[in-house]
């Protein structure tokens, strides 16, 4: 018999989205990694653990990875609804931004990490300002996190230039690059925001660094009628001409990608971060996520910030992604659920360049969430992974492991306290001058 350092037993284990589950399972931690993994029978008569964790109703399930966010925004939540982007942006988030500190970042992202725990989530990709805070802030409650300083033309609360802001990607690099959890990325905000050098600069850290580029791409008709206006050519085509659409590159949104860009897209291997609920929220549009398919993008699922969706909830995100693009195809064949899982699982892991996440696997890391199955919406149960997509809510999620750590245990957090959060959070709004008026 073999020792390790937990088992977990559950009615239902899902290994990989596209393959059939194992129920009644058992899985094998040590040292952070999935030991093994099988028949619970067989996996307790070959593994004793130091703690062994049954879960008779429980759905084991590869942790979900959101790929684009921007979690500091919490503190933005709400902040102005039902407005057009531009107006949105440059009226009410950029003036509130504008206040912005690296303490209240921390903080911004700290809820984040509560929030998105509660709703099964265990790695998240982030774009915002000062941004080592958000590292601080994800490695501290346990989560996995790539992060990037967004890199802009103008000045930020955070840098005086985009020079600067370059400048601080290398720091963070220098500064993270051998922390287990978070991985750095360079991150021109948009094909608009960012000058032709700046954007040729961020393509040469990457390059140099291996790094992963972060970007948001073709997210409204005003950006493509502008880049057309600008460059005589779209966003897509535009940022390849200078070489930022790679197979490190992932671009968030593509909403206003013709078939030719799609080819592009195709053709570099470029990954796709898609925003269903923020498009929607924002009236910039539908991704023709399934035409990205039928071309074997790697598309993934992001929630973009709290202020434009207005939560961090991966489940809710992926039905949504999947029921858009049925009804905007009137086929309801494509996206399946188990499709929509991949996209915040395994597809997310592809963009990632990490295979050893996204599925639960001997060999990989032990990302996992824990779904309670015997509630009332959730019975019956033909197809638990039609249930995780059109079925489960956030509140389901009882159980959350990244590494191999429990960061929540029968639903209470375990790195995070979050009476103590929402205690801090009135303070933290005067200091952004958005106390709630009487
Ligand atoms: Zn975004």
């Amino acid at each position: 018999v073999n020792s390790a350092e937990t088992i977990i037993t559950g009615e239902t284990l899902i290994t990989d989205p596209h393959e059939s589950p194992i129920s009644t399972g058992a899985l094998v931690i040590d040292k952070g990694i999935i030991a093994d993994i099988g028949k619970k029978e067989e996996i307790l008569k070959r593994w004793q653990a130091d703690e062994i964790v049954h879960k008779p109703a429980g759905l084991i399930m590869p942790g979900l990875i959101n790929c684009h966010t921007h979690a500091p925004m919490t503190l933005l939540r709400g902040i102005a609804d039902d407005l057009p982007l531009k107006e949105w942006l440059e009226k009410h988030i950029f003036p509130a931004e504008s206040r912005l500190t690296s303490d209240l970042v921390y903080f911004g992202a700290e809820l984040a990490c509560a929030e998105m725990i509660r709703a099964g989530t265990t790695s998240f990709v982030d774009m915002y300002l000062f941004e080592d805070s958000v590292a601080k802030a994800a490695a501290q409650s346990g989560m996995r996190a790539w992060v990037g300083e967004g890199i802009f033309d103008f000045p930020t609360p955070a840098f005086s230039s985009g020079e600067e802001a370059l400048k601080e990607t290398r720091r963070l690099y220098e500064k993270w690059h051998n922390h287990p959890l978070i991985t750095i990325t360079v991150d021109p905000h948009t094909p608009y925001t960012c000058s032709k050098p700046l954007l040729e600069k961020s393509r040469d850290i990457a390059k140099d660094l291996d790094l992963l580029i972060v970007t948001h791409l073709a997210e409204t008709a005003w950006e493509d009628g502008e880049i057309r206006r600008r460059f005589g050519t779209t966003p897509a085509r535009y940022l390849d001409s200078l070489g930022l659409i790679t197979p490190n590159t992932l671009a968030a949104h593509c909403v206003c990608l013709g078939s030719k860009d799609i080819k592009l897209l195709s053709n570099k291997r470029a990954c796709v971060a898609h925003c269903p609920e923020s498009n929607l929220k924002l009236g910039s549009g539908i991704a023709p996520v399934a035409e990205m398919l039928q071309e074997n993008i790697t598309v993934t699922l992001g929630t973009d910030g709290t202020a434009s969706n207005n939560d961090l909830d991966m489940l809710t995100e992926m039905d949504i992604a999947a029921k858009l693009q049925k009804g905007v195809t009137k086929d309801p064949t494509v996206v399946s659920a188990h499709d929509a899982l991949a996209m915040a699982t395994t597809w997310a892991a592809r963009a990632l360049k990490r295979d050893d996440l996204g599925r639960l696997k001997k060999g990989c890391q032990a990302d996992l969430a824990i779904l309670d199955m015997e509630q009332v919406h959730l019975r019956p149960t033909f197809d638990p992974i039609s249930h995780i997509v059109y079925a489960a809510k956030q509140g389901d999620v009882t159980d959350l492991m990244v590494a191999g750590k429990w960061l929540m245990r029968d639903r209470c957090l375990t790195t995070l306290d979050e009476e103590e959060l929402l205690k801090k959070l009135p303070n933290a709004l005067e200091k952004l001058g958005l106390s709630r008026k009487e």
